[in-house]
């Protein structure tokens, strides 16, 4: 498990200071709310109450390694807000295990000529066994479940528990990224199978594939015909109003936004002729829809103005980089301390602020 403690009364790992949106978490630039996304599903009502419970803040919405979303700069007190203004757009199901729902998923959500399966029905019935269960409200705030499509489109992660799809349908139980060879078809048993690994399996040091993502960034043809449009969110930042345009474009065409762990956004389910309109949209909201652009594989944590730890302002430090990068080079990310929070799955080049310039390895 990634970094939690086992309690007194076995696996079960002791709930952590993991922020929230009931426990929000004082950083340089005031309260930071994290609100889950299971699955990166996001709708319209989700995308419009996030940007107003922004509006609180200093504006800036950042998209995590674990496709959550996070609220910077709330005021003190604001937990009760954003109780009020996330619960009635679905994005507060239960209080006591919103900090547990981290549950990733491939983006296209088994839409993908690749993918196997598809990934909402389990994503649902393991969000719902989950927040049924009282015990695993204990869950640290980071453990981490992962519905894989077996697209290839996921790219590494590092989880706890996966269900991953194989190409008979099923999806198989792997834990610390090791596959067991358990294996359940209907979403409701493969769910049965994470959930009770989460209870029962002692903690690991997650293996992380080193494969490459296949690309969806641009348009990806869905195996029913119709298209995906995904883009990227440059160093996982943007605004509250970026953030309700994007809501807007989805609720037009009648689809959602789906986050991914790359800090990308996906529209799917579109009309062939309605494609390129929205890619043209996604650019035009400063989104990277270009899969060679120096943006893909670039991350940055929060960095000075943001976090009190900061040595540099690593955010424009990577900002300076992008043009740089060759397409398809290794991925980078910047931190401000040697704790690299953000730290992307599998290998990748970290500079970490030293404070009088960056420290660079490959990792791992
Ligand atoms: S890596 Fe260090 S500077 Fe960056 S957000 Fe984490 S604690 Fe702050």
């Amino acid at each position: 498990m990634n970094g939690a403690r086992v309690s007194s009364r076995g696996a079960m790992p002791i709930a952590d200071r993991c922020p929230g949106i009931l426990r929000l978490h004082p950083a340089a630039d005031g309260m930071l709310a994290r609100v889950r996304i299971p699955g990166g599903r996001l709708n319209p009502a989700g995308a419009a109450a996030l940007a107003d419970l922004a509006a609180l803040g200093n504006g800036i919405v950042e998209f995590t390694a674990r496709a959550s979303v996070q609220l910077r700069g709330l005021p003190a007190g604001a937990a009760e807000r954003a109780e009020a203004i996330l619960a009635p757009a679905g994005l507060l199901p239960s209080p006591t295990h919103e900090r547990v729902r981290n549950i990733i998923a491939s983006p296209l959500a088994g839409r993908h000529e690749a993918a196997h399966a598809e990934t909402d029905p389990v994503v649902a019935a393991l969000d719902a066994g989950l927040c049924a269960d009282p015990a695993l409200a204990e869950l640290s705030g980071r453990f981490l479940f992962c519905v894989d499509d077996g697209s290839g489109t996921l790219g590494s992660v590092r989880a706890d528990v996966s269900l991953v799809a194989r190409d008979d349908g099923g999806f198989e139980l792997h834990l610390g990224g090791r596959a067991t060879g358990r294996v359940a078809r209907a979403p409701e048993t493969a769910a049965g199978l994470a959930l009770r690994a989460a209870h029962a399996e002692q903690p690991c040091s997650p293996r992380v594939a080193a494969s490459a993502p296949r690309e969806i960034l641009g348009t990806v043809r869905q195996r029913d015909g119709r298209l995906a449009a995904s883009a990227l969110v440059r160093l996982g930042r943007l605004d509250r109003a970026t953030l309700a345009a994007l809501g807007t474009l989805a609720g037009r065409h009648g689809t959602e936004l789906r986050l991914s762990p790359r800090r990308t956004v996906t529209l799917v389910d579109l009309a062939p002729g309605d494609a390129a309109g929205v890619l043209a949209e996604l650019r035009a909201l400063e989104l990277v829809t270009d899969p060679a652009s120096g943006f893909a594989g670039l991350s940055a944590c929060a960095g000075t103005g943001a976090c009190e730890r900061a040595l540099a302002d690593v955010r424009a430090a990577a900002l300076a980089r992008a043009p740089a990068r060759a397409p398809g080079g290794l991925p980078e990310h910047f931190a401000g301390c040697e704790r690299r929070c953000g730290l992307p799955a599998g290998a990748v080049l970290s500079h970490v602020a030293t404070g009088s310039g960056y420290a660079t390895e490959r990792l791992p």
